[in-house]
């Protein structure tokens, strides 16, 4: 039995801080030791050491490093909820030469996709969305014109999963949009603005306008963003409430009654862009269309993050031109 990482002799060794850095894909290796090896060898069992500055420039270096490569990113979605991880999977796995950044307000991504209706566990997904399941893989129970996933948390972690190891794509948790960055309309268009990235600042500190002064926000400049921040709220529908205080629309159509059967298929239809730069999925489209909410049936939010990556796809070459200068 090979000994538990902490006394095995090549991890016991503290890495350089300058040292060259190996990754590891998660899976097994030939020389890794496993969490069987560890049982019944507490005694022996020890951490390889740390100084803390290891630990704080383990983070700060690649935050910072990320927050310079997003600060011209391709796309960035706002909001990780059901919707904006379906866009993000979609979008990153189709083109992993795009940059991606994900800004999200809560600490915890997933939005409103961690449980169904009133709080009950199961997630309910009306076909075809079980096309996306099964790309995704997760599992489910197939009840004819419908299916079911055993959680919601099942759905939301797997798919979170997914699009956190790709590459191309870099969650910003715990800070949100609080702005667009905008250019004039293209075109002689002098009423129209394009969307081209946008304002950013910590949560904590967007929450705290009100008593602290001079807080200055940050920008990510981006040719394409996807708003998927959910229903009107003291965060939500947040890029669409902007568009009405600057002008740009001229009100919010309003959210109407439950009607599963219209809702569905409207929010997935629907999902566009919006302004030129600026694509709308997700609940947040209820909002601006003045369509039916759903209630807990979730395949409208996974493939109207399809169909915001497909949109996106189509305008993307256009808005990157137009966004040089
Ligand atoms: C009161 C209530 C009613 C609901 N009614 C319905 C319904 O009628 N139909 C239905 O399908 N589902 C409903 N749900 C369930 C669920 O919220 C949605 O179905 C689903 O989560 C919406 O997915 P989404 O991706 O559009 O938005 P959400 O899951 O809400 O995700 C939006 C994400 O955007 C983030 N965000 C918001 N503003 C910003 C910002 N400025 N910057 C960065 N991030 C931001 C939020 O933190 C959140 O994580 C309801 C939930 C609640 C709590």
């Amino acid at each position: 039995m090979s000994p538990p990482a902490a006394i095995s002799p090549t991890l016991a060794t503290a890495t350089p801080v300058a040292s060259k850095q190996a990754s590891h894909d998660g899976a097994v290796k030939k020389h890794d030791v496993s969490v069987a090896d560890m049982h019944g060898n507490w005694d022996a069992f020890r951490f390889a050491p740390i100084r803390e500055s290891q630990v704080s420039r383990a983070m700060t270096r690649r935050y910072f490093a990320d927050l310079d490569a997003h600060a011209e990113s391709d796309v960035v979605i706002v909001g990780a909820g059901s919707c904006g991880l379906s866009t993000a999977y979609v979008l990153a796995s189709r083109r992993p030469d795009l940059r991606i950044a994900i800004v999200e307000a809560s600490v915890s991504p997933g939005g409103g996709a961690w449980l169904g209706g009133q709080l009950f566990s199961a997630m309910v997904m009306r076909k075809p969305a079980d096309a996306f399941l099964r790309e995704v893989g997760v599992p489910y129970e197939d009840e004819g014109n419908y299916v079911v996933v055993k959680h919601a948390a099942l759905f939301t972690s797997t798919l979170l999963s997914k699009v956190l190891a790709m590459p191309n794509v870099k969650l910003f948790n715990a800070t949100c949009v609080e702005d667009l960055i905008t250019r004039p309309g293209e075109d002689g268009d002098e009423e129209g603005i394009r969307v081209a990235g946008v304002v950013t600042n910590w949560t904590l500190v967007s929450m705290h306008h009100d008593d602290q002064s001079c807080m200055d926000p940050n920008t990510i400049n981006a040719p394409v963003v996807i708003s998927t921040t959910g229903h009107d709220g003291p965060m939500g529908a947040f890029c669409v409430k902007r568009l009405v205080s600057m002008q740009r629309i001229e009100k919010l159509g309003g959210m109407r009654g439950l009607d599963m059967n219209a809702a569905e298929d409207a929010i997935v239809k629907n999902t566009r862009e919006i302004v030129p730069g600026l694509i709308v999925g997700g609940m947040e489209l209820s909002e601006v269309d003045g369509a039916n909410r759903m209630g807990p049936t979730f395949g409208a939010m996974a493939l109207s993050g399809v169909k915001a990556a497909e949109e996106a796809l189509k305008v993307f070459d256009l808005r990157k031109k137009q966004n040089e200068f």
